[in-house]
């Protein structure tokens, strides 16, 4: 990661020059949650001129609303249209960026700032650091080498963003680093209990009812020639109209079905318009869903990856099975993998 030129762009930054902050499409915590905490400590840092944005719909998931910097995000459409300097997080490639990809082209200087494997290099310098277990580790450190003092506002973006990608401190990027950044981030006077209840466990009982509904459908099947459980169930637009509720209560609904004992992969498929499929992957480490995903255009971490589908959902689950057997880890003196599922 070139640290250097990452800190010389924003301190040789004109007193009146424009940033623009941009993240994912669709943002979760870890992208929400690490520009604004970045955002908040360019604040601290005297920058005035200062705009974050992300591409498609605008609406933000309701758990969000309460994030400290919300005042920095403007409509896609208002954004910078030249600024001096564009900084990019939690995106694995510009095809994530929607009309925003230009900014990061057109910038005087191009930050781009994430943790994905899958990263495509794309903009100027790059804090791409795979190991990472969240873009905000890297928004963390950025922020300490440019001498900000972390605040609540900031550490409570971050800390949203940490938990976030680490599935509230159990996936394997679970590090004493990560812990020794949470404690930090914690010292600042944060309740991690309330905000861990407003990220997480705060759902409409229509949600409530439409996941018993998914869920009910969910299926279990052998995969893959190593005889590897896959589990995945679907949801329509007509799902979350009959219950009401907006498409991004389904972001959590992987982690229901991803608990099934019997699966080495587990996928939910999740319809964006007549057609078309947001895929969510998760792996218990026969495989790398990465590969998968983007094999199939999209991206991802080994352990969890997506991509956009068409066709029905069948055969969007279809396209997956088929690559699971290219898939499949194979550690150096082990003959061929073995699964959690006795398929
Ligand atoms: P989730 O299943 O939570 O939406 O996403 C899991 C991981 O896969 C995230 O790291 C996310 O960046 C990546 N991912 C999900 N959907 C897509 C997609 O359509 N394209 C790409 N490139 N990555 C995706
Ligand atoms: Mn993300
Ligand atoms: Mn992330």
């Amino acid at each position: 990661a070139d640290w250097a030129a990452a800190v010389a762009a924003v301190r040789q930054l004109p007193a009146d020059g424009r940033v623009l902050l941009i993240c994912h499409v669709n943002p979760d915590g870890d992208a929400l949650g690490s520009m604004l905490g970045f955002g908040l400590g360019l604040r601290r840092l005297g920058v005035r001129r200062l705009q974050a944005t992300f591409p498609g719909p605008p609406e933000l998931p309701e758990p969000f609303h309460g994030l400290p910097g919300l005042d920095l995000l403007v409509p896609e459409a208002q954004a910078y249209p030249d600024p001096d300097l564009v900084i990019c997080f939690d995106a694995a490639s510009a095809s994530r960026l929607g009309a925003l990809a230009d900014r990061l082209a057109t910038a005087g200087t191009a930050l781009v700032l994430d943790h994905h494997a899958s990263n495509t290099r794309f903009g100027g310098i790059h804090l791409v650091e795979p190991t990472a277990a969240a873009t905000s580790v890297v928004a963390e450190e950025l922020l300490d080498r440019l001498g900000v003092p972390l605040d609540a506002g900031i550490a409570e973006c971050l800390y949203v963003a940490l938990s976030t990608d680490t599935g509230s401190f159990r996936f394997e990027a679970t590090t004493p680093a990560v812990h020794q950044m949470a404690a930090r981030l914690l010292a600042t006077g944060l309740r991690p209990g309330e905000i861990s209840r407003r990220i997480f466990d705060h759902r409409p009982f229509g949600a409530v009812r439409l996941f018993g509904e998914v869920l009910g459908r969910a299926r279990l099947e052998p995969a893959a020639a190593a005889g590897l459980g896959l589990v995945w169930t679907y949801a329509t637009l007509d799902d979350l109209d009959r219950h009401e509720q907006r498409p991004y209560v389904l972001e959590a609904l992987i982690d229901s079905v991803r608990c099934t004992a019997e699966a080495d992969v587990a996928c939910v498929v999740k319809q964006v318009t007549a057609g078309q499929w947001a895929v969510s992957m998760r792996s218990k480490g026969a495989v790398d869903v990465s590969r998968v995903a983007v094999a199939l255009g999209g991206g991802g971490h080994r352990f969890a990856a997506g991509f956009t589908g068409l066709g029905s959902a069948e055969e969007v689950v279809g396209r997956i099975r088929e690559l699971l057997d290219d898939a499949l880890i194979v550690e150096a003196g082990q003959e061929r993998p073995r699964g959690v599922s006795g398929f």
